[in-house]
């Protein structure tokens, strides 16, 4: 019998000592919540043919595919800012990887499978809220067109975990272009193996990086292509005021996805300082610091690979200097390109910049929505101020920039084509929280997935309007979250 997934494991087979062969546990009653058709199609996988018991055991782990070479990753991390050493996967399984049919590598992961050698103090378990609230917001991520790991599949497993109550346990299915992270650099660095972070490097650059492959100076141009991708992530986080929350260096990619959807949230209220997690006692990562803490993530990956670059310790750090001294600009003109698709504005011009940064200037402390603002300046180009200004507290506060904003558009060349833009590229729908903490509840407490669907739905196509979802497209109406 053909195989149900074509596996070809390059983590397992190409880089023996970096990870534990492991196994799943076997769950009472798994049963499935959700399968992700459209993306199986896109691996090219098809799981409509297995029925329930099937499908339930192969999304829970208890049972493993033929080909799979299930594994745990060991990996270290700074955390909030302190090193450690040893994190590594504690409730994740790497069933291995397949070629999707854009011929882009995946890893297919379980998370919530149980415990494993990294598991520490944990059960290696998950709770079904947090499993569903990272299966709801990276499906969202995808659909806003922020580099993210996917969802395959959400189960629950029949066994329930203890937190701070009982709650029933689940396992999601979590789909990665690899789930290489600066911490996994970090732990082999920290353990005096500069051949293993060698070998890690030449890994990471052949799956990632493949055009640095040949190239003389391919680690100095490695890390020069993660400060890219991360730049490009974190300005598009900006651009949508969604926070992470926990940016600690293992939830830091190599590829550039975002990874680990824990208490992260997108902003109601603009309010720079904004956190939501309740473990950020001293707003490490709130939204303003996104792009320093990326950089300074970006920088424990350069301590790592410091032998790479020159076998003169001196030089090896200036060359990592200039590289990483590049981030900024790197940044900036990622952001700036997402701030003129938000703002229509189709030609590049140098004051642009400096028209998105007063804006942000001008919502602080103004109670206006972040999404909501955004979208409605779309109809602001038909002459209509009106709903943008109604957002603002004090809406006169905001006639100033929109002069601004407005004779820098009258030197496009087609407000047609601006007005497109910037339609698609504001959501009117996004993972608000009360609509993600609603789905959550009535799924864990009354069984009832309906909500989770629905929101899955709506976020599946965030810039189209749609009949009857008026209440996705609104905060809170107690300013909740
Ligand atoms: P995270 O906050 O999900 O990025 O996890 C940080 C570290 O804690 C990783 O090494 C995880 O594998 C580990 N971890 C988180 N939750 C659990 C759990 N329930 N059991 C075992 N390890 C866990
Ligand atoms: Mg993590």
């Amino acid at each position: 019998m053909a195989a149900l997934i074509q596996f070809d494991n390059t983590y397992q087979r190409d880089l023996e000592g970096f990870y534990v062969p492991w196994h799943g546990e076997s769950w009472p009653a798994p049963k499935t919540i959700k399968v992700n058709h459209v993306l199986a199609k896109e691996l090219g996988l098809d799981f409509t043919a297995l029925d329930e018991a099937a499908t339930a055991a192969l999304f829970s782990g208890s049972e493993i595919p033929l080909g799979a070479s299930p594994l745990t990753q060991v990996y270290a991390g700074h955390q909030f800012g302190s090193f450690n050493p040893q994190l590594g996967d504690g409730r994740a399984l790497l069933l291995g990887e397949v070629v999707d049919s854009n011929g882009i590598r995946r890893d297919i992961q379980l998370k919530g499978s149980g415990k494993t050698p990294f598991s520490r103090g944990g059960d290696g378990k998950a709770a079904l809220g947090p499993v569903l609230r990272e299966y709801i917001i990276s499906e969202a991520m995808h659909a806003l067109g922020v580099p993210t790991t996917r969802a395959l599949a959400a189960v629950t497993t029949g066994q329930n975990v203890l937190r701070e109550s009982s709650l029933p346990g689940a396992v999601l299915t979590r789909v990665a272009t690899s789930h290489l992270r600066v911490g996994t650099f970090q732990y082999f660095a920290a353990c005096g193996e500069n051949d293993k972070v060698k070998q890690l490097a030449d890994y990471a650059i052949a799956r990632h990086y493949p055009v640095l492959v040949n190239k003389e100076d391919r680690y100095l141009r490695f890390l020069e292509s993660v400060c890219h991708a991360q730049s490009a992530l974190v300005a598009k986080w900006m651009s949508l005021g969604f926070i992470h929350g926990v940016m600690n260096t293992d939830n830091t990619t190599i590829s550039g996805e975002t990874i680990d959807y824990g208490p992260c949230a997108f902003m109601e209220d603009y309010d720079p300082a904004t956190v939501f997690s309740s473990i950020d006692a001293q707003g490490r990562y709130q939204y303003q610091n996104q792009p320093s803490i990326a950089i300074w993530n970006l920088s424990r990956l350069a301590d790592t690979l410091l032998p790479l670059f020159d076998d003169v310790e001196e030089r090896g750090i200036e060359k990592a200097t200039s590289v990483l001294s590049g981030f900024s600009e790197a940044y900036f003109t990622s952001w700036t390109t997402e701030m003129r698709k938000k703002l229509g504005l189709t030609l590049e011009k140098s004051e642009d910049t400096e028209l998105a940064s007063s804006l942000f200037r001008t919502m602080e402390n103004q109670s206006v929505d972040f999404t909501k603002f955004f979208r409605s300046l779309s109809d602001s180009l038909s002459g209509e101020d009106q709903n943008t200004r109604q957002l603002f507290a004090g809406p006169s506060s905001i006639d100033d920039w929109l002069a601004k904003w407005k004779a820098r558009f009258a030197e496009e060349p087609d407000a047609e084509t601006s007005s497109h833009m910037m339609k698609k590229t504001n959501p009117i729908y996004i993972p608000r929280n009360h609509k993600v903490e609603e789905a959550l509840k009535s799924a864990t407490h009354e069984q009832d997935f309906s909500l989770f669907e629905k929101l899955v739905d709506v976020l599946s196509t965030p810039y189209d309007k749609r009949d009857g979802l008026i209440s996705y497209e609104s905060p809170a109406p107690n300013a909740f979250g």
